[in-house]
């Protein structure tokens, strides 16, 4: 059983709707003054150096602007995220080619200020849990003398309960102001089963999953090639004055990619283990070698300095971690201990790391198994109470010389089986 927290946003009705509603409108209105102020900002400054700022240049450009003050500032720093994540939207669609999208507009509704959404982070309001009040700031500007807040009294679904409360928003929907309320939750999740299974995080597979009697291997060729291509594409576009737009739409673009691979990749392994009853999965890390980046460490060879990026497996290493949570599997991350110079089957440390065009082999017991799917055993067994009495012995690493292999394919968006390749001994 796995404790996880879980953020999940609830609406609730206005019960003192009249009361509140004046108070709201005037908050509402001014989010949609501020976003106006903003974008209009941001088209001066696209029209003067033809870049767009982002919400961080934004915030300091108007953070002493009248209309800043009208919200708390944390609703106005809000206000200004939305419109850079608008921004970047628009940009999402253009570079894969929709021409027809445009950039984030104005808010107006006719010749009026449409009534915006307004949000309230941690110093933006207070929770009454008991009396099932929630009071909302406001600006220096908005407010009045005899109220510095609006206290609204919110009715939300009985079933749940309104605890710790993150973030809470003003919506205006259906003619009528309503919160939804963002909370997290301690829930207690089943754990899988109480099987283990060990990652070894890589280069040419960015990961092989051990299950003892198991190996899968997912290669990164796709993640390879789409960086091959746009690396190239932001050095040939780099400028005099550093990244020309097109490398920086290329960098971005390997980022998303990247990530829409993590994604995927952490989701897929944390399902395989589900479906086979793990409960504990060991995570082999890259610690101890990406810390030495001058190549005093492991010699990965000239391309695998080249893809050895610690950030990308800080990523996928906490993409499994959370996921795996949810799941009620619990992660352990370590680094990796010699996993690669020891046999998975007789223990045996070789001296010399025996590793040819993938393949392990043992001077010791004369097995040859995949190298990646040795080090993902061997990180399995460190789990494991006392590997070396029993779970060492009888074991036919034939699961290791064949592992089963799962490519990406970009086009379905995840990993499908590739035929197996049978190894030579
Ligand atoms: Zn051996």
């Amino acid at each position: 059983m796995a404790i996880q927290s879980v953020t999940r946003t609830h609406r609730a009705s206005i019960r003192n709707q009249r009361q509140v509603r004046d108070g709201l409108d005037t908050l509402g209105f001014a989010a949609a003054k501020l976003w106006n102020v903003a974008r209009w900002t941001a088209g001066r400054v696209w029209d003067a150096c033809g870049q767009i700022p982002d919400d961080s240049v934004l915030k300091s450009y108007l953070k002493s602007h009248e209309r800043y003050a009208d919200l708390n500032a944390q609703s106005s720093q809000r206000v200004l995220e939305e419109l850079d994540e608008a921004f970047r939207g628009w940009y999402g669609h253009r570079d894969n080619g929709n021409e027809k999208a445009n950039p984030p507009g104005y808010r107006k509704s006719g010749d009026e200020h449409p009534r915006a959404t307004v949000t309230f982070k941690e110093d933006g309001f207070k929770h009454d849990e008991k009396n099932g009040y929630i009071r909302l700031s406001k600006g220096r500007n908005t407010k009045e003398h005899w109220s510095d807040f609006i206290l609204c009294a919110y009715d939300a679904n009985p079933d749940v309960t309104i605890e710790n409360v993150q973030v809470v928003r003003a919506v205006f929907e259906h003619g009528e102001w309503r919160l939804h309320i963002v909370c997290r939750h301690e829930i207690e999740v089943e754990s899988p089963g109480d099987r283990t299974a060990g990652v070894d995080l890589g280069i040419s597979n960015i990961a092989a999953v051990s299950f003892g009697d198991e190996t899968l291997l997912f290669p990164g060729g796709w993640l390879k090639e789409s960086k091959h291509y746009y690396k190239c594409v932001e050095y040939e576009c780099e400028g005099e004055n550093g990244l020309s737009r097109r490398a920086r739409n290329a960098k971005r673009t390997l980022k998303e990619r990247r990530r829409h691979f993590h994604h995927t990749l952490s989701k897929r392994i944390i399902d395989e283990c589900v479906e086979r009853s793990v409960g504990r999965l060991m995570v082999g890390d890259l610690n101890g070698i990406r810390s030495e980046d001058d190549g005093a460490g492991r010699n990965w060879g000239r391309h695998g300095n080249k893809m050895l990026h610690g950030w990308a497996f800080e990523q996928l290493t906490t993409m499994l971690e959370y996921k795996g949570k949810a799941a009620g599997i619990e992660v352990v991350v370590d680094s990796e201990r010699d996993t690669s110079k020891t046999c998975a089957v007789c223990g045996h440390k070789n001296g010399s790391q025996r590793v040819e065009r993938g393949l392990y082999h043992c001077e010791n017991c004369g097995r040859t198994a995949n190298a990646d799917a040795n080090g993902a055993e061997n990180i399995r067994q460190t789990l494991l109470p006392n590997p070396d009495a029993f779970d060492r012995l009888d074991r036919d690493n034939g699961c290791m010389a064949q592992p089963a292999t799962y490519s990406f394919d970009a086009t379905e968006g995840r990993f499908l089986p590739q035929e197996r390749v049978r190894c030579e001994p």
